[in-house]
Order: C-alpha cells, then structure tokens, then sequence
C-alpha cells in the first residue's frame, strides 16, 4: 500500500483499530482494489453491512438523484423517503412504528429508552433491569456497552450503567431464576455475531419469549448483524417465528449508508411522545432513499433466498475442509453469517488469505467468519474454499 496513506491516518486518527496494512480504493460486488491495484475477493462486506456488494449501480444512482434534490431537513418536518422506508420496514416485519436514527449503538440505545419508558408510563418504574446474554455485543456508547457481556468491551470505561444484569446464552434456567417483577426486557441477537457465531438452540428464542410473557418483560432483538436477510430469511427471528416486541436494525440496512432503525409494535411504541427521543440526522432523506432502494433491490431479486442458498453452499464447503483438516474443528452459523472454529490464532489465517486475495475475519480469537455479500457468487465461494484448503493444509 502507499506508505503516505498509512503513515498519515497513523499520525491523525484515533488508535482505536488495529487495521491491517491495505488501503482500499474501489469495489465492484464482492471484489475490492486496494491502492497498488491488488484485487480481493470480499468475504466480510465491511462487516455483515454490503449485503449488495460495493458500489452497487442502483444505490449509487438512488444515492446521486435525492442528494441533487434534499439531503437533510430535520425531522422537525417530513420527507417522503423516510415514510416509504418506515412503511416498507413494518410492511415486512412484526412491528408497527420505526425510530431512525444512525447506527446500531444508537439503535440500541433507543430500544433500551423506550423499554424503561414503556413501564415508566404504565405506572411501573420499578422495572429497571435488563438481562443480556454473556458473550453478546450491543455496541460502544455508555449504556450499550454495559449490555454487552464481554469486560473486554468494558474495561477502564467504570462506571458502567447500573440495571443490567447478565446470563449465559441458551441458558433458559439461568433466564429464568433472574425473572422477576423488577425485570424490564430481556435483549440478545438471536445468533450471536461478534461473540463468537453462536446459534440460539432449537426452542430456545421461544422459551425466552414465554418467559418475558410471563413476567411481563419486554423481549429485545438486536437484529444489527442478523437482520436484512444475513441469515437466510429476512431477520434472523422468523427462523422459528418468535417476534420480539422491540427489534434493532442497522448493518446491512443501508449497504454502507450509516442508518440505524430501531422497531416496535405500536402499543409500546407509544411510549415516545414528541420530546421523549430524537436524532438529528436520523433517517435523513438521503440515506432513507439510499436504505429504499436496497430494500426493493432484495425484494425484487430474490436475495434473501439466494443469500439462504449460498450460505448452504459456502456452509457445505466449509464442512468439507473441517472434515480434511483437524485444525479446523468446527463449523457454526446460520444464511451467510458463518463461522469455523480453528486451534491456532484466526489472525494468521486471516493473514494468509488477505495475501492470497481474500478479506475474512476473525472473531474471539480464533473463529473465523465468512459474511460476504448475500450476492456471493458460488465461483467466488470456490476460490475462498480452494484458498482455505491450502492455507488450512499448512497447520500439519
Ligand atoms: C455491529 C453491532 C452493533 C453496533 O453497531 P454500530 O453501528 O457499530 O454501533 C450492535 N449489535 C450488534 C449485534 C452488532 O453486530
């Protein structure tokens, strides 16, 4: 890569990522050019976000017409963009209403908001905790930080935010002996990205949902990594039908427009009143068109179920290096949200296919994830594995 680049976001940015040594400067689908002209193929999609693949034609036009036209007028007035996003987003889910804002913290932030509200205005103050899972992640602003079940996210950041508490994943019991008349929501991802690509056991989302139920919980699903079709149906919930009552989106929503949409049936939703929460850049004209198009792009084109079928397919190849690899000892994950547990540092795996010419990542360590566009070709996934195969065949 061009040295300058590097030394001078190095010399001026904030040292909050560890980044590898490449510079992108164009995409095509699942294929990236990074500044010496050095292609990849894309398996992380800017992390589970270019559900289309990068510089999508349709997006980029959508994106060029309304910023000719109106960009931002504040949500003091309406704009048509916004309404037809807001309408699409119910039209396709369980919930009533959308809160727009920018990113999945935010989001996050205001389905926590809105849950204390919720029984703040049914006369129920005392509800003020909620439970979350260990090993999940919600974000980095205060209070979604003190969500997330890792201390890793947490650390010299004290004090965190009281009225959350914690339970290990799949653990319905541990769930249960924590229910109570003081419990507020209980918020997980109904597959856990960032903690390690762990999937819900069969049941499970619906356990928790008769618990919240029964002790008159809110159930949260923070649907940012899963949600917009990664894992094989639109939002990861409708695998075994368990609506939540509250649900935030961002990632994919917008293909690599920052927007964060948080979601809720209208009974709870009207807990916010004019002045109770807003977001100065929330569901801007310009990103709600962008968000627009890509939404009708994937209904049109089938992508969730293409998405679905690729994801088997990259997950059947994956299978296959396990079962030639004793390195390799796991496969898990769901659509194309997956991931292959390795007994050596993901880094260096992760190293030796970026010098081959493919980007995947590496979570908690050593799991590997593959989250490429939903648009992955089943050549694209070919290379990948054929890449894996001989980086794999290095660890005797
Ligand atoms: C990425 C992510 C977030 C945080 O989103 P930001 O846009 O980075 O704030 C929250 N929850 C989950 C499940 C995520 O994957």
């Amino acid at each position: 890569m061009k040295e300058s680049i590097k030394k001078k976001a190095d010399h001026y940015i904030a040292h909050t990522y560890g980044r590898y040594d490449v510079a992108f400067v164009r995409g095509e689908g699942a294929t990236l050019w990074d500044s010496n002209g050095k292609s990849y193929t894309d398996f992380v999609s800017g992390i589970a976000v270019c559900n289309l693949g990068h510089a999508h034609p349709g997006v980029a036009k959508a994106l060029a017409e309304q910023a000719m036209k109106l960009v931002h007028v504040s949500n003091l007035y309406y704009t048509e963009p916004q309404a037809d996003l807001a309408e699409w987003l119910v039209s396709h889910s369980f919930a009533d209403k959308v809160f727009f804002c920018n990113s999945g913290a935010e989001a996050n932030e205001a389905a926590i908001k809105l849950a204390r509200r919720y029984h703040y205005v049914k006369g129920d103050s005392k509800r003020d905790t909620i439970i979350t899972m260990a090993m999940s992640f919600h974000g980095r602003t205060m209070a979604t930080l003190t969500a997330t079940g890792q201390d890793k996210i947490k650390e010299g950041f004290a004090p965190v935010l009281p009225g959350f508490d914690y339970v290990p994943y799949n653990d319905i019991e541990a769930l249960s002996a924590k229910m109570s008349d003081r419990i507020c929501a209980v918020m997980l991802e109904p597959l856990q990205g960032e903690g390690g690509i762990c999937c819900p056991d069969p049941g499970y989302l619906k356990n928790v949902r008769d618990l919240c139920d029964q002790h008159g919980a809110l159930l949260i699903f923070d649907e940012i990594q899963t949600g917009m079709g990664r894992t094989g149906t639109l939002f990861a919930y409708e695998h075994e039908n368990v609506p939540p009552d509250i649900m935030s989106l961002a990632k994919a929503l917008g293909n690599g427009l920052p927007i964060g949409a948080m979601l809720a049936k209208d009974e709870i939703m009207s807990a916010f009143t004019p002045g109770s929460h807003a977001s100065t850049f929330g569901g801007t004209p310009l990103v709600t068109a962008a968000a627009l198009h890509v939404v009708k792009t994937m209904e049109r084109e089938n992508i969730v179920d293409s998405g679905r079928e690729k994801g088997l397919y990259l997950a059947s190849k994956l299978e296959t290096l396990k079962a030639k690899h004793p390195v390799a000892v796991d496969v898990r994950g769901r659509g194309l949200l997956l991931g292959m547990k390795i007994m050596v540092e993901g880094a260096q795996v992760v190293k030796a296919c970026q010098e081959r010419g493919f980007l995947i990542n590496c979570v908690q360590g050593n799991i590997l994830r593959f989250i490429p566009p939903l648009t992955i070709t089943k050549e694209e996934i070919d290379a990948l594995s054929e890449c894996l195969d001989s980086v794999l065949a290095t660890y005797k």
